[in-house]
């Protein structure tokens, strides 16, 4: 038998979790329909490629290695040490980092590990408020970020809703911290690293950039890299990097056996060397000119989007966005963030209700909702469907009760979303 054929045959694998486990088959096949059938539009998911989810799903699941290369605590590494030297030269080589560790099961728990390692307990942190668009992990009370350390949150202005660069350093000269976190869950604009950069430098703070969002806008060369100005960069894998869902801390050569002895020891043990495989294809993937087409398209899709919205009647938080997302405000329309969420997730449209700047509604209830554009750019989705999709946003927000346009509006999402297949379709083809 030939290689070719070999291969050809190696695919046609029975399904062994719908043969073994009928229920788990259930909830992972409907998934499978909600994610083909829907738009989605949570700013932080995305669709990793059949390539990715191979490796997540391979025999390295198995495998136990605690340590790094040629340092591990178990035999058997030769191959896994393999794969995680490929993930780091790639990373090294996509940010220009000295250092990097592709280790941290999550984004959470790289930023823990850099705290780890740049910090004591109970030193002052100088963070992004989380009701201003930060993030849990940078000193929200109830997450152990929160109850190690001792945060102050820095916001926007209120007249911009950009970033307040004299607060930043008014409360840096105040209160003297160790260390200075840049980056943002829900800020549709770019961040300066610079200017925090020289905000550290005069309070003598460390400074860490978490672009968890944004990593693959900074890799595709259209936002500004952090990893030149900063101590420590940290990312996620699985939102605009558009692999699988994991963690990646960088630093200097200075800081390399601190951090590494943060990652693990300090907060892990053995790494998910399935999952260092699917990074190490994902940075592959993210090296290739492209993925700088799709993530330019990313922020161009973004911009037609947001411009549509406010044609349409709604606020967007800034005025706009020059990334992957914006914030919308959907008071002007008369309703709520937790209606407009329902309302489009009956449409067939899946976003997230979010907290604006100033926002005098509750958190369960607060006035925005926040959209992207990375997962339904990855399906090949342009300007004209954006265009589409925001007639249809603004449509079903302004008849929230109107039950017959949430009908039609959900099949003319469905009729759209066949045309764009999603890239698991791709391995579902390949188990029938
Ligand atoms: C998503 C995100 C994280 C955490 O990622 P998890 O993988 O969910 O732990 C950290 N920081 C920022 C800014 C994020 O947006």
């Amino acid at each position: 038998m030939s290689i070719a054929a070999n291969s050809a045959a190696q695919t046609a694998v029975p399904n062994f979790v719908e043969l073994e486990d009928p229920d788990v088959w259930a909830a992972i096949a409907a998934e499978h329909t909600r994610q083909a059938e829907g738009l989605e539009m949570i700013a932080s998911e995305n669709f990793t490629s059949p390539a990715v989810m191979q490796a997540v799903g391979s025999v390295l699941t198995n495998k136990y290695a605690e340590g790094y290369p040629g340092h591990r605590y178990y035999g058997g590494c030769e191959f896994v040490d393999k794969v995680e030297d490929l993930a780091r030269e790639r990373l090294k080589k996509l940010f220009g980092a000295e250092h990097v560790n592709v280790q941290p099961h999550s984004g959470s728990q790289a930023n823990a590990a850099v705290y780890m390692t740049a910090i004591q307990t109970g030193d002052t942190v100088l963070a992004f408020d989380l009701a201003h668009g930060g993030h849990l992990t940078h000193g929200m009370k109830l997450n152990a970020s929160g109850v190690l350390y001792r945060f102050v949150h820095y916001g926007v202005r209120r007249d911009t809703n950009l970033l307040d660069f004299d607060q930043i350093a008014s409360l840096a000269r105040e209160h003297k911290p160790k260390l200075i976190i840049a980056g943002a869950s829900a800020y549709p604009r770019e961040i300066p690293h610079g200017k925090f950069a020289e905000i550290a430098r005069e309070v003598g703070a460390k400074l860490m950039v978490d672009m968890a969002h944004y990593a693959g806008l900074v890799a595709a060369g259209i936002h500004d890299n952090p990893v030149p100005v900063a101590d420590f960069v940290t990312s996620t894998t699985h939102k605009t990097l558009r692999g699988p869902r994991g963690g990646i801390a960088m630093c200097r050569a200075e800081n390399a056996k601190l951090l590494d002895r943060s990652v693990f020891p300090g907060q892990q043990g053995g790494p998910l060397m399935h999952v260092i495989a699917g990074k190490a294809i994902a940075f592959g993937e993210a090296l290739r000119p492209e993925f700088k087409a799709y993530a330019k398209q990313v922020v161009e899709n973004a911009r037609t989007l947001a411009a549509e919205l406010a044609r349409g009647g709604v606020k967007l938080v800034s005025g706009g966005t020059d990334n992957h997302l914006m914030l919308v405000d959907v008071t002007p329309l008369g309703i709520g963030g937790k209606l407009a969420e329902e309302t489009l997730d009956r449409c067939g449209i899946t976003c997230n209700k979010n907290m604006i700047p100033f926002d005098e509604r509750k958190p369960m209830d607060p006035s925005g909702i926040r959209l992207g554009t990375p997962a339904l750019t990855t399906r090949g989705m342009g300007g004209a469907e954006m265009q589409q999709i925001a007639a249809w946003i603004l449509r079903a927000l302004k008849s929230p009760a109107d039950e017959k346009l949430v009908a039609a509006t959900k099949a003319e999402v469905a009729e759209l979303a066949e045309q764009f297949p999603v890239p698991a379709a791709k391995l579902e083809a390949a188990e029938r």
